[in-house]
């Protein structure tokens, strides 16, 4: 009801943020960390962060999503969080058993100025970790960046603590995905191995938060990548970094750590971004595309011509990740839909809104970072009402007030399933993808439709 006080009349801010288009850091740092084989993702900081933090991933995933806390109380706020988090690591080795731990830091462990790669040393040495055991850390301090951030944050510890560089060479392609869902990261597995390229993918959460109901609890599900698979990252031929914003970091570190060339694509959404994606791994790793992804290129452009009367010339306004928006926008022009606004609560940078009008034009309005929030993203719809919405739930709210059909991308999408199990990456996620903005304006012509024009086929 609120939001019908929302004005189109847009005021310039520079220090307030109304209804964020964004969560924050350890949100993506957490996701990421599960995309390690038997790993406990550790939030150092207060109690209520973490239970924050996994309950977003586990209303977004509908699985339950472990992780564990320092637990800092007024103590640790002052004297800092350094007895907490020893204390804590030997409890999580002698209860959980995991692998290994990924600790990711808080606002409050950041404002107090935890020195954490000194703390996790201490505790290797006074032997509280384990042998073959590992602790590793991120910085992923909230008050700036978002989950995005905090994701390649992770990511890019992966490589600095565990990549390494042994001399010996493996035929092997690194693939690094930005903030995406399990379901697009098993497709991309599954390209790839169409290709016949032999690879590494990481962090990897196909398996672990979208695993199977068999009756047993599974503290650690089957999925996820190896510590040893992200050590020989370091001696793979070439990296592919899946979207520029989560995905680059990392693999511009494994270029500079262990001298891995890596080439920054953005993420293989609709005909264009998968094409690329598979033309450069045809590429680096000296293959052909096989039949069987023709045949799945030739279906999707298929019902792109089929139906282009339904979305040629259609409006859209887009909200969300940025890695996410570049592609889903590539996609939607070519599917001649006109694209007028691009809002993103990530800082994504002058390079995202470069690749944005190179994609849609001159015209598209592009803002992104703190005050690229919810209710700015409300106040241009209310100037000029687009046909469409592209957004994750938080936009629901919007999309109901103008009564504009929304197709949900991104994160976090607490109100529908799916996402988790059928991808909108590749050519078969493009198909998917493409289904889900075809009802959408197929339901809203039947349901305002005069009765003499309520067609059976369309
Ligand atoms: S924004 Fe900071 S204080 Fe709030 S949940 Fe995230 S880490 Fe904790």
């Amino acid at each position: 009801m609120l939001l019908r006080h929302t004005t189109d009349k847009v005021a310039e801010r520079s220090a307030l943020t109304i209804n964020p288009a964004k969560t924050c850091q350890p949100v993506g740092a957490m996701y990421a960390a599960l995309g390690i084989n038997k790993c406990l993702p550790h939030s150092h900081g207060s109690q209520g962060c973490c239970a924050y933090h996994r309950s977003s991933l586990t209303r977004h995933f509908k699985d339950p999503i472990m992780a564990t806390t320092s637990s800092f109380t007024e103590g640790a706020s002052v004297f800092g969080g350094q007895a907490n988090i020893l204390e804590a690591i030997t409890n999580i080795f002698a209860l959980y058993d995991p692998e290994i731990i990924a600790v990711h830091t808080t606002c409050l462990s950041e404002t107090i100025g935890d020195d954490l790669n000194q703390i996790i040393k201490k505790a290797y040495q006074e032997g509280k970790i384990p042998k073959g055991k590992k602790v590793f850390y991120a910085s992923t301090p909230s008050f700036k960046g978002s989950h995005v951030t905090g994701y390649s944050n992770m990511t890019t510890g992966m490589v600095q603590y565990f990549s390494e560089n042994t001399g010996k060479p493996l035929k092997q392609i690194n693939l690094i995905p930005s903030f995406i869902e399990p379901s697009d990261m098993a497709e991309i597995k599954r390209m790839t191995s169409e290709m016949g390229v032999k690879f590494v993918m990481f962090p990897d959460t196909s398996g672990v938060v979208n695993s199977p109901m068999d009756g047993k609890f599974h503290m650690y599900p089957k999925g996820g990548t190896t510590i040893e698979q992200i050590k020989s990252a370091g001696d793979s031929s070439f990296t592919l970094a899946l979207g520029r914003v989560g995905a680059m970091s990392a693999a511009k570190l494994l270029d500079t750590k262990c001298k891995v060339p890596c080439e920054i694509l953005d993420l293989p959404i609709g005909v264009r971004g998968t094409d690329n994606f598979l033309d450069n791994l045809r590429k680096v790793a000296g293959v052909h595309v096989p039949d069987s992804l023709m045949m799945e290129r030739g279906q999707l452009v298929d019902v792109m011509t089929d139906m282009s009367q339904y979305t040629y010339n259609k409006t859209a306004a887009l909200v969300g990740d940025p890695d996410i928006l570049v592609s889903t926008a590539e996609f939607l022009v070519d599917l001649g839909i006109k694209i007028l606004y691009v809002v993103s609560g990530t800082p994504a940078g002058p390079k995202f809104e470069r690749r944005i009008k190179e994609i849609a034009g001159e015209d598209v309005k592009v803002k992104t970072g703190a005050n690229a929030d919810m209710f700015y993203f409300h106040q241009l719809i209310k100037g000029n009402k687009p046909d469409l919405i592209f957004g994750n739930t938080y936009a629901k709210y919007i999309a109901r007030d103008e009564d504009i059909p929304l197709i949900r991308i991104g994160f976090p999408i607490y109100d529908r399933v799916g996402h988790q199990y059928m991808p909108i990456m590749g050519y078969k996620g493009g198909l998917r993808l493409l289904e889900k903005i075809l009802s959408a304006v197929m339901d809203r012509q039947d349901r305002d439709a005069p009765e003499e024009r309520y067609e059976l086929v369309m």
